[in-house]
């Protein structure tokens, strides 16, 4: 068995890491490109949202490359994300792939199912070596995602273009060297000096960007455009709204973000008072614990088809209004254009600015 999985910002890092513990032999599917999404695009249904056709395209390119099992989360609605792993499946036998398909479902909602998944692809390990292996890897994973964070804080106050990327990259590479509990919490700390390192303008003034929308339109700069870069380095502070660890996470606190579901659930409240798939009610909370926290404006990401997210959307504009918050939502399919969405971004650059300098030109100095 040679197994492989989609691409998602840094899932890679995080599954490698897991199956290495396992003992799985895997493949890295080539990075996510243009090619891979005329792969999906050409064989997936027309009306499936993006984050479907691109994954396909993965599976795809993972299959040319010799894997021949292939691992997908599963989901429970109400969106279309706990029937991707059926429909890839379907559309890749249509086209005469010949593969397996293993499907991790949810432990918190299908715990036998989740370990069944586990025993498929690692018969050998017994449930508690499994559990051991999680636990690790997530600990590792949750590491990615506080440097992640960290990066989106400081970047936007960098002194050379590139370094805080830089730094950030190293610090990746670090962790992912790091096997045991110690050298991961080691690799971490050395990882978070590397990005603390890099010299900032402190006095610089920024604007504060919350980011929101659907997760995997969140999580992939390919798909987004490398959206968060573009603003970090027109001197935006961001904070983005999902974390790997935090997602795939059954706890629902998540550490990372620093605000569990429920408390976002309330914040939602007098605007979407229940769940309805993905990441939508979470949009909606998220935004207004921006708002809370001053920030200048939003921006939200969402694939077009999206249900879930095309609810926040319809919901955006009286929030907007009640709250006095620019929000710009950027509905993207494998038609959009970078450079549309880079000339939309400079103008809602602008609108925030201009909003600054009539409440007084008021300076925040966001990172510490
Ligand atoms: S959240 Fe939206 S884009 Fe993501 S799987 Fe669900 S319907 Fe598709």
């Amino acid at each position: 068995m040679r197994a492989s999985f989609p691409h998602m910002g840094n899932i890679h890092l995080l599954m490698s890491d897991l199956l290495e513990r396992l003992e799985v032999e895997y493949i890295v599917a080539p990075p996510t490109t243009t090619k891979t999404l005329e792969i999906g695009v050409r064989h997936a249904p027309e009306f499936a949202c993006l984050p479907l056709k691109i994954t396909v395209g993965n599976f795809i390119e993972a299959l040319d490359t010799g894997a021949d099992t292939l691992l997908m989360a599963g989901g429970t609605g109400p969106c279309r994300f706990g029937y991707y792993a059926e429909t890839q499946k379907r559309v890749m036998e249509q086209i005469g792939l010949d593969f397996s398909m293993v499907t991790f479902e949810s432990p918190a909602a299908h715990p036998a199912m989740f370990v069944k998944a586990f025993k498929t692809i690692a018969p050998d390990k017994s449930v508690l070596q499994v559990w051991r292996a999680l636990k690790t890897s997530f600990a590792k994973g949750r590491c990615f995602d506080l440097l992640e964070k960290r990066l989106l804080q400081l970047r936007a106050y960098e002194v050379a273009p590139g370094s805080t990327t830089a730094a950030y990259e190293a610090g990746l590479e670090l962790m992912s060297k790091a096997k045991s509990r110690e050298q991961i919490d080691a690799a971490y700390a050395e990882a978070l000096a590397l990005l603390d390192e890099v010299p900032l303008d402190r006095e610089r003034e920024v604007l504060k960007i919350g980011i929101v929308g659907e997760f995997y339109m969140l999580l992939e700069p390919f798909v987004n455009f490398g959206v968060e870069r573009w603003l970090n380095e027109h001197d935006v502070y961001l904070e983005r709204s999902v974390y790997l660890t935090d997602w795939i996470g059954p706890s629902r606190r998540n550490p990372v973000l620093g605000v569990s579901d429920a408390d976002v659930g309330r914040l939602a409240h007098g605007y979407l008072s229940h769940h309805v798939g993905g990441e939508g009610q979470a949009t909606i909370g998220h935004t207004m614990k921006y708002i809370e926290e001053g920030f200048d404006g939003i921006v939200h990401l969402l694939p077009f088809t999206c249900m879930p997210e095309t609810i926040a959307k319809t919901i955006f504009p009286r929030l907007a209004r009640d709250m006095d918050i620019p929000v710009l939502s950027f509905v993207i399919d494998e038609q959009t254009g970078k450079a549309g969405v880079i000339t939309r971004l400079e103008a809602f650059l602008d609108l925030l600015w201009s909003r600054r300098r009539a409440k007084g030109g008021v300076r925040e100095l966001v990172a510490s």
